[in-house]
């Protein structure tokens, strides 16, 4: 086993599973264990970052809530500033919406209209990719600010719900830790 999967396997035995949270049939992925531990929770920042060292990007966009938590780290490691993506009502200036359905219930994200500049190189940050629904409205909501999505990282990815065929033409999707099976 390569040195970059021994790594992942060390932030994939940290994952806590906890069936049926937040309602019945949902096997929720607990990051916070990764979280508590400096090691480990630097070493998912490193390494979701890593494939960008060397790039010109901009900025590292993260999706509320536990997806600001990655990203701020991966704008750090790259020098670069972050954006956040909101749910809808938190941002204060004007904003750009859109809406979608989650694992569980359905969501409006949020991104302020000025946040990016038009043509900026920018990579997208989630904990998580389920259904697919958030990563597909962020990328429209950075698509219609006129920026350029250079990668979709995630720390982990639910594979076995296909969400990546839903994605619209972007850069490059990443996930460290993929779930083949539930
Ligand atoms: P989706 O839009 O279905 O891809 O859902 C992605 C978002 O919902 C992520 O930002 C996750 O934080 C959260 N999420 C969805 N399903 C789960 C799960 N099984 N465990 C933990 N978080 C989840």
């Amino acid at each position: 086993m390569s040195d970059f999967d021994n790594k992942v396997k060390e932030l994939e035995a940290a994952v806590r599973n906890i069936p049926d949270f937040p309602k019945p049939g949902i096997q929720f992925k607990d990051i916070t264990p990764i979280l508590k531990d400096p090691g480990l929770f630097h070493l998912s920042v490193e390494l979701l970052a890593t494939p960008f060292f060397g790039e010109e990007i901009d900025a590292v966009v993260g999706i509320d809530a536990r997806g600001f938590i990655f990203a701020s780290g991966v704008a750090l490691k790259l020098n670069t500033g972050f954006v956040p993506i909101r749910k809808a009502g938190k941002l204060p200036y004007f904003t750009l919406e859109e809406s979608y359905d989650l694992e569980y219930g359905s969501n409006t994200i949020a991104i302020h209209q000025d946040a990016l500049e038009k043509g900026s190189r920018v990579v997208l940050v989630d904990d998580l990719l389920a259904t697919g629904g958030t990563a597909v409205a962020a990328i429209k909501l950075l698509q219609s600010l006129g920026v350029e999505v250079m990668g979709v990282s995630f720390l982990i990815e639910l594979g076995f719900l296909n969400a990546r065929m839903k994605f619209p033409e972007t850069g490059e999707i990443r996930s460290l830790i993929n779930y083949v099976s539930e």
